[in-house]
């Protein structure tokens, strides 16, 4: 037996290769460190501990698996050659055997090999758990499949026989158009690595959606050989992404119709305004700034009861729903009538965290109910009184007549005619409640008709310290009137604003024509009226005078009404309170 120079030992223990050296007899002549370990492993009697177990043996004494065909090997060649030799631990190594000469002399064999087991175990670990997690399909460039694993054949539910030799375009569900195809194959052929989703069709027809990534394997020509397709299927996410996409549509539209039927505000948990739409401030007058952040209460008014908006606020606080009408002030101060339905959004602990109010605009049908009650009651009066005026007029003609030739103390004789006259005046009030088929209506200027009632009412004004400011310095507009008609009511007017200034003042008259009405305005330094008293100016028989009947106002509207005009009224308690009654100007040519 030949034996190695140490300094050759030395060096081919440290290489990381396995080599053994076997001498012309194949007897072992030299083995490294790392070679004794797998050596032990090739063979499947012995113990071997060490190289000195060896050194000196005959390779048949290790008597392994593929030992024929190494030994065939080592005395046919030809060489350099390879020997497959399986291990015990099921995988098996690749050595390579060559012959070695010195000075043309055969001396022996160099078997060397690499220990691949462990990266072999290792990568068989990491096939089995992408196989287990991932869709892995191999193709060709052409996209014919070549591989495909157990979960590529679940999802797709055909089997491995079905889909091997077959293109992938059998997958196609149609949902994307033939040109994603094109560039997805255009892309990865340049050599990059494509990802996006794909909806795919399996076997029974069903779509499923994978997250996709497509790469290249190995490339000779710069061309991809081999398309690695690695899948996740996303068909549930991508379900719930729809469902949710869906859903968020929904609710905008939702929104979006609420939005145009209704006047919408949504508040927080401390009943501000968080958001009012396009509706809420046109009906209240506010830009969206200045509602945002504030409470509703800006919408009432303090003369309005404000323990309403409390009891809505105690009620929604709760979690219960608060539903009713509700009279709202807009920021220049006119009303509106709203039908409001506040709805609490309530967290799990039953707590709200947001309350929406939808309104609906009801101003209109507040008002023309208002009216309907007040034409009721007059147009129950006006029948009362057209029976009633002939009844006492005609007994109370003769009666006057009568009394004027009594000779009876003059004072007396003039008590009893006052209150003849009283009376008549009362009953000729009612009269103008009746059928109205006696009033001509005619073309006529309104400011003589003003003056003269101011010239009428003068002496009395002097006596309580009243005086009349009239500016009426305008040319004199025509209205369409039945001018009696028209001159009681500037009478009435003017009598309650005198009688609203026990201690005297100043009753403003002024008259503007705007567009094509003619405003004319009666005002006063009185005591006012009381807000909560406004809305029964016109009922009849209200009055506040304990010599007042309560009658002035309620035909003074309706007057106005059948020359197809209305009044409106401001008063301050303690300021005053102005009457301004807007009629119709008369198109037509004077007619005196
Ligand atoms: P009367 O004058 O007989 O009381 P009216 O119909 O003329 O009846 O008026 C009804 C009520 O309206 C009055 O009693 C008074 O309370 C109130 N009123 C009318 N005009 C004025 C005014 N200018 N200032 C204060 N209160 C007024
Ligand atoms: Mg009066």
């Amino acid at each position: 037996m030949n034996s190695l120079p140490l300094d050759t030992i030395a060096v081919l223990d440290k290489i990381g290769d396995n080599i053994f050296i076997l001498d012309t007899h194949l007897d072992f002549l030299f083995i490294n460190d790392h070679a004794v370990n797998l050596i032990d492993q090739m063979n499947f009697k012995l113990d071997i501990t060490g190289k000195e177990d060896l050194i000196g043996k005959n390779i048949e004494f290790l008597d392994m698996d593929g030992c024929e065909t190494l030994l065939n090997l080592l005395y046919n060649g030809p060489f350099p050659t390879k020997a497959n030799i399986n291990l015990r631990n099921g995988s098996s190594v690749k050595i390579l055997i060559d012959r070695f000469y010195i000075g043309g002399e055969l001396k022996g064999y160099v078997l060397t090999w690499k220990d691949v087991s462990e990266y072999e175990r290792e990568l068989k670990d990491i096939k089995a758990a992408l196989d287990e997690s991932l869709i892995v399909a191999f193709t060709d460039r052409l996209g014919n499949i070549t591989h495909a694993n157990e979960k590529f054949c679940e999802l797709s539910k055909y089997t491995r026989g079905e889909l091997i030799g077959r293109n992938y375009k059998m997958l196609r569900s149609g949902y994307h158009p033939d040109q994603f195809f094109k560039d997805t194959q255009r892309y990865v052929n340049k050599g990059n690595l494509w990802q996006g989703q794909i909806m795919d069709k399996a076997k029974d027809g069903s779509c499923y959606w994978t997250q996709t990534t497509i790469f290249p394997l190995g490339s000779n020509d710069g061309k991809p050989y081999q398309q690695v397709v690695i899948q996740t299927d996303i068909t549930e996410q991508k379900r719930t992404e729809e469902k949710l996409q869906a859903t968020l549509k929904e609710l905008s539209d939702f929104r979006f119709a609420l939005d145009q039927a209704s006047i919408l505000g949504i508040l927080d948990d401390n009943y501000r305004f968080i958001y009012v739409n396009d509706n809420f401030c046109k009906i209240s007058k506010y830009e969206r700034q200045e509602l945002i952040g504030k409470s509703p209460r800006l919408l009432s008014s303090e003369a309005y009861p404000n323990n309403q908006f409390d009891r809505i606020l105690d009620t929604v606080k709760k979690g219960q729903i608060w539903q009713g009408e509700l009279k709202k002030f807009a920021k220049d101060g006119s009303e509106y009538w709203v039908e409001i339905t506040v709805v609490p959004l309530l967290e799990k602990d039953g707590k709200p965290y947001q309350f929406i109010s939808f309104q609906q605009d009801i101003t209109v049908r507040k008002k023309t109910e208002e009216m309907l009650q007040r034409t009721e009651k007059l147009s129950v009066i006006g029948e009362l009184a057209a029976g009633l005026a002939h009844e006492i007029r005609n007994p109370l003609t003769a009666i006057k007549g009568f009394a004027q030739l009594i000779d009876i103390n003059t004072v007396y004789k003039q008590v009893i005619l006052d209150e003849i006259d009283r009376i008549n005046f009362i009953v000729s009030e009612f009269m103008v409640l009746a059928k109205p088929h006696a009033i001509k209506f005619v073309s006529k200027p309104v400011i003589p008709m003003i003056k003269q009632i101011v010239t009428i009412l003068e002496s009395e004004a002097n006596l309580r310290n009243v005086q009349f400011e009239v500016d009426l310095n305008q040319s004199s507009p025509l209205v369409l009137c039945e001018q009696n008609q028209l001159k009681q009511v500037f009478l009435n007017l003017m009598k309650n604003a005198m009688e609203a200034m026990p201690h005297g003042g100043k009753v403003h008259i002024d008259l503007e024509v705007i567009g094509g009405m003619v405003e004319i305005s009666i005002r006063d330094e009185g005591i006012g009226i009381a807000p909560d008293k406004i809305k029964k100016l016109g009922e009849p028989f209200f009055t506040t005078k304990e010599r007042g009947n309560g009658l002035g106002l309620m035909v003074s509207y309706n007057i106005i009404q059948i020359h197809g005009g209305h009044v409106r009224v401001e008063s301050e308690p303690n300021i005053g309170t102005c009457f301004t009654i807007t009629i119709p100007l008369c198109k037509e040519p004077m007619m005196f």
